[in-house]
């Protein structure tokens, strides 16, 4: 019997009573299990895993798909705040750029930070950068692309997606990102069109 803290992050119905669930795990990285059963209204399992829930899961292997036996929950979203488009933000994220059984803890713990502040946009944006960085997708944020500085970043690049120091704009096209970056709309439409086409390319 294996064990993991998973958080669900895709759910496909299968049959009457079963689903298909794709997880993040923190030991074992993403992969697909099958819940038998999960659709009924007694099964214990049913209410652990929700997309974007958490929860301590038992699994065993078996001919084809891991199969889930157990479950306990950690953590659920509250729904009736949520954003629904930084949903599907991270959801495209994790199972496009997440391979099979490659584990990333690090970048698991900053999801459950994100979750637990109901993916408000500044989170969800400095979680969709921390991934772009981690999986090598992306240099470093945190400095001017011309000069190297790291003070009076309030610009962005919008065809490279990198910061400019408040010295070097007028060398590109650095557009004003506003006094909360990470939470301004220039930022996350840019981060939008940036991850669709790293994802198309790889
Ligand atoms: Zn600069």
């Amino acid at each position: 019997m294996n064990k993991d803290t998973v958080t669900i992050i895709k759910s496909i119905n299968y049959s009457e009573a079963d689903k298909v669930l794709t997880v993040f795990g923190r030991e074992y990285g993403k992969f697909t299990v099958f819940a038998k059963g999960i659709r009924k209204l007694n099964s214990k399992n049913r209410g652990n895993m929700q997309t974007f829930c958490t929860s301590e899961i038992a699994f065993y292997e078996g001919k084809g798909l891991p199969i889930l036996t157990e479950s306990a929950p950690v953590s659920s979203l509250n729904f009736d705040e949520l954003n629904v488009a930084n949903i599907r933000r991270i959801s495209f994220m994790l199972n496009k750029f997440l391979q099979d059984y490659d584990p990333y803890p690090k970048l698991f713990d900053a999801l459950q930070v994100v979750l637990q502040k109901n993916l408000e946009i500044e989170v969800t944006n400095k979680l969709r950068i921390k991934f772009l960085k981690e999986m090598g997708f992306l240099e470093d944020f945190t400095v001017c692309k011309y000069c190297g500085g790291n003070k009076g970043l309030k610009y962005l690049d919008t065809m490279s997606f990198a910061l400019v120091c408040e010295n070097c704009y007028s060398k590109g096209n650095g557009k004003p990102l506003g006094d909360n970056p990470y939470a301004s709309l220039l930022l996350t439409r840019t981060l939008d069109r940036y991850i669709k086409k790293v994802v198309e390319e790889i």
